[in-house]
């Protein structure tokens, strides 16, 4: 007969890492499984300075690590491998992996997070790794001295802006609109740094160069009048999608595939809870993701002891 884990958390970002730690420290049988990098999108970003506590120089690597470290030695049991198939219907849960591996519990944890979203000009597929950039802690470092454009106005652009000007020489911010959605102690950061600069209400339409990454050419919205930008790199913060195609028919979500949780993060079926970035919630955060894990670590506890009783 398969092992039956008390819980499988699905994703290792700062929502499952969390829940890990929660889960290992109620003495929960705790298998997390992670497809690729433990951190998720934290690991995308060089400064954490909202997240209370962290210390100087904290990057989201650097946090995830020492997240991961800790839900480890709690006993949390890791897994490397990519869910492709759920079963919700019976008590037990079922969790198909690649090369044939399937996982049992009596409850799921599902925080497998967001992927960023294309902008959708021309070519921006095509160029994508090389020039065009969905991460600048990942990319930053090959613009070195180097003009770039950064897409969007949120706190991801911004951010990203800021910590772009390291490397760049010159970081023009393309944003739809005329006013930021970003943080004001972000935008204040950003007007004052001499290296950024602004280009409202407009979009890209095009990205151009031969191999490489050499220009886009961008719209006004308000007048429609069209130009070319010359730049090397272009990096893209235009929001995120939540990775929850595995769970589609499976329990319940709105149209973009964020999963539907109440506050003690229970989706409608019983026993499986979502955590983080993949939930319904208005603010997507470091702090905020690793506190649904715990909250979701604890319900999950509660309907086992409620429901497994020996
Ligand atoms: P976001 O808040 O959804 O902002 C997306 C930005 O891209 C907006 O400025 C939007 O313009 C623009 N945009 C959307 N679609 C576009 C398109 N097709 N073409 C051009 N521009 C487009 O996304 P985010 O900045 O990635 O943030 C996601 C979540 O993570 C938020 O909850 C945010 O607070 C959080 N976050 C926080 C931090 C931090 O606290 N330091 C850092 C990163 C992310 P409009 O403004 O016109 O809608």
């Amino acid at each position: 007969m398969a092992h039956v884990y008390d819980t499988i958390i699905i994703g290792g970002g700062p929502a499952g890492l969390s829940a890990g730690l929660y889960a290992a420290r109620s003495r929960m049988d705790t298998l997390l499984i992670e497809r690729a990098k433990y951190g998720g999108q934290a690991t995308t970003t060089d400064e954490l300075e909202n997240y209370p506590g962290s210390i100087e120089n904290c990057t989201g690597t650097t946090l995830s690590q020492r997240m991961r470290k800790q839900a480890e030695d709690f006993g949390v049991n890791f897994v490397k491998n990519e869910v492709l198939d759920v079963d919700f219907d019976g008590k037990v849960k079922v969790i198909k992996c690649k090369n044939d591996e399937t996982y049992e519990a009596k409850s799921v944890i599902i925080a497998t997070g967001a992927y960023p979203r294309l902008a959708g000009f021309d070519r921006e597929v095509e160029l994508r790794g090389r020039g065009v950039s969905y991460c600048a802690t990942c990319d930053a470092d090959f613009f070195t001295d180097l003009d770039i454009a950064v897409i969007g106005g949120g706190d991801s652009a911004i951010t990203e802006a800021i910590y772009l000007t390291k490397f760049a020489e010159s970081v023009t911010v393309i944003h739809r609109r005329d006013e930021l959605r970003a943080a004001k102690s972000l935008q204040e950061k950003a007007f004052k740094n001499p290296k950024i600069k602004f280009i409202w209400n407009s979009v890209p339409l095009e990205a151009k160069g031969d191999e490489i990454l050499e220009s886009l050419v961008i719209e006004n919205r308000k007048t429609g009048e069209k130009s070319e930008v010359e730049v090397n790199g272009c990096f893209v913060f235009v929001g995120y999608l939540p990775i929850s195609e595995v769970f589609k028919g499976k329990i319940n979500m709105n149209d973009r595939g964020d999963i539907i949780t109440d506050q003690e993060m229970r989706t409608n079926v019983e026993g499986v809870f979502a955590a983080g970035d993949i939930r319904e919630k208005s603010l997507r955060q470091v702090i905020t993701a690793a506190a649904d894990g715990a909250i979701a670590a604890t319900n999950a506890e509660h309907y086992i002891q409620n429901n497994f009783a020996e």
